[in-house]
């Protein structure tokens, strides 16, 4: 059997019960194999996929906390310290029912190669608890933040760990988060980024993901003849990923005609009003139906289905395995040019390979998503220069970044004569960064 099967029918054995880490972990190690066949006496005397896949640590502790009414909830937390060859640990923090280990280290695994891509100095790292803000009150977010903060922080440090947002994870709970960790170390450093511009955050973070996302977008198909200029984009999600993606992708002459949220979708024809989306989903946190209140020829529909809209760019940024094999046929049928993933793992392995196949320009998270925490990097660097840069700096660092991902990917396709397949560029990029350093540094 070849190391990589080895390797992946291993994680299945001792992992079990973790579907989305078996996801992620085949989808990378598939598109390895060619660097790892031509390796592979090296890679396995030095156990190398074992040593990646395992992470540094697991950590998991409980997270109790008094509601409104006076109840003790107690819910669960988790870090996982995936990777810190390259820098300290790096990844968001996800807060939603749903979470549990496997979620949690499918993400830290990714984000591995992620950070590795953006080229800066940082490891791979993901936590979360299976706590969702929605429907609490401010009082109840405070509380489960300093309680989950109380056990988190002796594992994270400026230097060690830095967690950032994810989804359910924004400013409000960075702050509180903050907050604790620097009561109970007495600390003003930079442990975490998504922090508020007063504290220490940088500008354009917020902005980070869906423009990157963008500016990563825009340059695949420049490269590939087209422009952003006059096509019809599909953007999944109405959060943070998807808003400021619906920003720039405006700003660069697309359309985005539809959006959705864990409800619903909406369908305007006439390009969505992003004012009135940044009112609904930023200040009063309500459901996308509301925006048939604003804008009464859009179309509000309950339900899966965003996929069905016919469009020029898909731009997946809601969740993992939010479009399966279905939804890729009729975006084909449709005449989709370019997909490229905001959000960590959107499309199943099965949606991504049939775009492949149809010569749709496919472009993997970890690569097209990477702007956050690129720009989380930049914070940190602003944070242990004690600066701030400008809005306009941060931006062009970000774009920058963003280009410079693109040529890595194409040209690490390009020397495994897999010309525009992003999705083995990525991981042969990020990999060989990170295990150059593990090498080097020994077991
Ligand atoms: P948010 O919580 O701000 O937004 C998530 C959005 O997706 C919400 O609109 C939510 O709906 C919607 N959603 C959640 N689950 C589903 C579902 N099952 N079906 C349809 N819609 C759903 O998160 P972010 O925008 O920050 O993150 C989105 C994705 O991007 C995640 O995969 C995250 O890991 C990834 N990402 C985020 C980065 C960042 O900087 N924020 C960086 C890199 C990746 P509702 O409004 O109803 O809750």
């Amino acid at each position: 059997m070849s190391y990589v099967d080895e390797v992946i029918e291993k994680v299945i054995a001792k992992n079990p019960s973790e579907p989305e880490f078996h996801q992620a972990v085949k989808e990378v190690l598939e598109s390895l194999r060619v660097v790892v066949e031509a390796n592979e006496e090296k890679y396995r005397k030095e156990a190398v996929l074992e040593r990646l896949v395992e992470p540094d640590r697991q950590i998991k502790f409980r997270v109790p906390w008094v509601d409104d009414n006076g109840n003790i909830q107690v819910n669960t937390g988790y870090r996982v310290q995936f990777n810190n060859s390259i820098g300290p640990y790096k990844g968001g923090l996800r807060f939603r029912d749903n979470v549990n280990l496997g979620i949690i280290k499918f993400l830290g695994f990714e984000q591995i190669f992620k950070n590795s891509l953006t080229g800066l100095p940082i490891g791979g790292g993901k936590g979360g608890s299976d706590f969702d803000p929605k429907g609490k009150s401010d009082r109840e977010v405070m509380a489960f933040c300093k309680s989950f903060m109380t056990e988190l922080y002796r594992h994270i440090g400026a230097d060690v760990d830095v967690p950032a947002g994810d989804i359910g994870v924004g400013g409000r709970e960075i702050g509180f988060l903050y907050g604790q960790y620097k009561r109970i170390t007495g600390l003003y450093e930079g442990v975490l980024t998504g922090k508020g511009l007063s504290y220490g955050g940088s500008l354009a973070r917020t902005e980070a993901t869906g423009y990157g996302l963008l500016y990563f977008t825009d340059e695949m198909l420049k490269q590939n003849g087209q422009t952003l200029q006059g096509k019809t984009v599909v953007v999944s999600g109405a959060g943070n990923v998807a808003i400021y993606a619906t920003e720039k992708a405006t700003q660069l002459g697309g359309k985005v005609v539809a959006l959705s949220d864990s409800t619903g979708w909406i369908y305007d024809a006439e390009g969505i009003d992003l004012k009135a989306v940044k009112e609904i989903k930023e200040v009063n946190r309500a459901r996308l139906s509301e925006y048939t209140k604003y804008r009464p020829n859009a179309k509000y529909t309950e339900g899966k289905g965003i996929w069905s809209v016919k469009c020029d760019v898909a731009l997946p940024c809601a969740t993992q395995n939010e479009l399966d094999i279905e939804d890729a046929k009729m975006l084909v049928a449709n005449g989709v040019i370019a997909v490229a993933e905001g959000a960590n793992m959107p499309t199943t392995i099965e949606a991504t390979q049939y775009f492949q196949e149809n010569g749709v320009l496919f472009a993997p998270g970890k690569a097209a998503n990477a702007g956050g925490v690129a720009t989380s990097a930049l914070e940190m660097s602003q944070n242990s220069e004690r600066l701030s840069w400008t809005f306009e700096e941060v931006d062009a660092k970000l774009k920058d970044i963003m280009v410079n991902i693109f040529a890595k990917l194409s040209d690490a396709a390009e020397r495994y004569n897999a010309k525009g397949n992003y999705v083995l560029g990525a991981n042969i990029a990020g990999f060989e960064k990170v295990v150059d350093a593990m090498l080097a540094q020994g077991v």
